[in-house]
């Protein structure tokens, strides 16, 4: 930081840093001999901005800091969180039958069998399948597939 104060014989505005301040130097404009004042809050001048473009940055700073965080903990709650008193919402469930491949095993049937299960007979309410398509990576080529949608209750 610096020191601003006028010269005593000129008045001549001078600028000192602040590690100057009571050291003796000599006006450049009237060569008055001059002891650098001690810093205080009259005549201390902070390096770059300004006092009045500081106060601004800190009145935006901290308000974005705070806001999103606030949000963010109302936001932090999962939307498939399991609800409280047993009670169920529609979920939905894809099997894909490339995701079920294994080396040399077929494990398709098993883990829709699995899943069935996991999920039980009475809060299926429907079994649709599908078909797609996608890229295979040994061979690049573009393959069809299936798969099933279970919609339930969860
Ligand atoms: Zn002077």
């Amino acid at each position: 930081m610096d020191i601003v104060f006028s010269c005593p014989g000129c008045h001549q505005e001078l600028v000192v840093d602040a590690q100057g301040s009571g050291s003796e130097i000599e006006c450049p404009s009237c060569e008055t001999s001059i002891t650098v004042p001690e810093a205080d809050a009259a005549n201390v001048k902070l390096h770059g901005a300004s006092n009045a473009a500081n106060k601004v940055d800190k009145q935006f700073v901290v308000p974005t800091y705070d806001q999103p965080a606030e949000s963010l903990i109302t936001k932090a709650r999962p939307p498939l969180e399991k609800q409280k008193d047993g009670e169920k919402i529609l979920r939905i469930k894809t099997i894909r039958h490339t995701d079920c491949k294994e080396v040399g095993h077929d494990a398709f049937d098993e883990r829709v069998t699995e899943i069935l299960n996991q999920i039980g007979e009475s809060n299926i309410v429907s079994i649709n399948t599908i078909s797609y398509s996608y890229v295979d990576l040994s061979t690049k080529q573009l393959l069809a597939d299936f798969g099933v949608v279970i919609i339930y209750k969860g």
